[in-house]
């Protein structure tokens, strides 16, 4: 973004949360700052537009903050918006990749039929720390038949290997926090 040290200054850092020794970034002031919302979804629309763009039909979001993200910015680019929910929350049918995280598993889904084949797919979230989110979303859209043309990502936490992760998919970042 323009303004990238403005963008990084409303992300609060809150150590210990939910658990030592998580440094949890908390992206709500940066939501709740009208001008530096826009920065970052003019950002990401960038990324897709001109001749070196993504060129996407449409955008797929993890749940939650991924929603706040990539609904804005599907409707700048004028494209539709795939939720990718957590498990059980959505009816049937549904498709569903499942993955493990530190302590047990998760699973994203998404319902049946939203991504037509071939569609250029971009998906976007708040943060790449492991990749593990974001390589199920891959996994997951790519198995509905989109192809998934960047994973993009507000900020990349720096020394998890999460790009490492997602090798074979582009992968932007607007800011990498150490
Ligand atoms: P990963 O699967 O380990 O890459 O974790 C990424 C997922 O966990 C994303 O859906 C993020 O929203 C969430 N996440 C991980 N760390 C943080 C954080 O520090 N702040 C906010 N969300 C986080």
């Amino acid at each position: 973004p323009q303004r990238a040290t403005e963008i990084r200054s409303l992300i609060r850092d809150v150590p210990g949360y939910p658990h030592e020794p998580i440094v949890f970034r908390d992206i709500t002031p940066l939501l709740a700052d009208g001008p530096a919302l826009a920065d970052v979804v003019e950002a990401f629309a960038r990324l897709c537009e001109g001749d070196d763009g993504h060129g996407v039909d449409v955008v797929a979001g993890m749940e939650a903050r991924g929603f706040l993200l990539g609904a804005p910015l599907a409707m700048r680019l004028g494209v539709g918006f795939v939720p990718l929910r957590k498990a059980g929350k959505l009816p049937p049918p549904v498709d569903r990749v499942s993955y493990d995280l530190e302590y047990g598993s998760a699973a994203l889904e998404l319902r049946s039929g939203t991504i037509r084949a071939g569609a250029r797919v971009l998906v976007v979230d708040d943060v790449l720390a492991t990749g593990g989110t974001a390589a199920a979303a891959v996994e997951l859209v790519e198995r509905c038949g989109g192809h998934v043309v960047a994973a993009a990502f507000l900020m990349e936490l720096d020394g998890l290997g999460g790009r490492a992760r997602l090798a074979g998919t582009a992968v932007e970042t607007l800011l990498r926090v150490g």
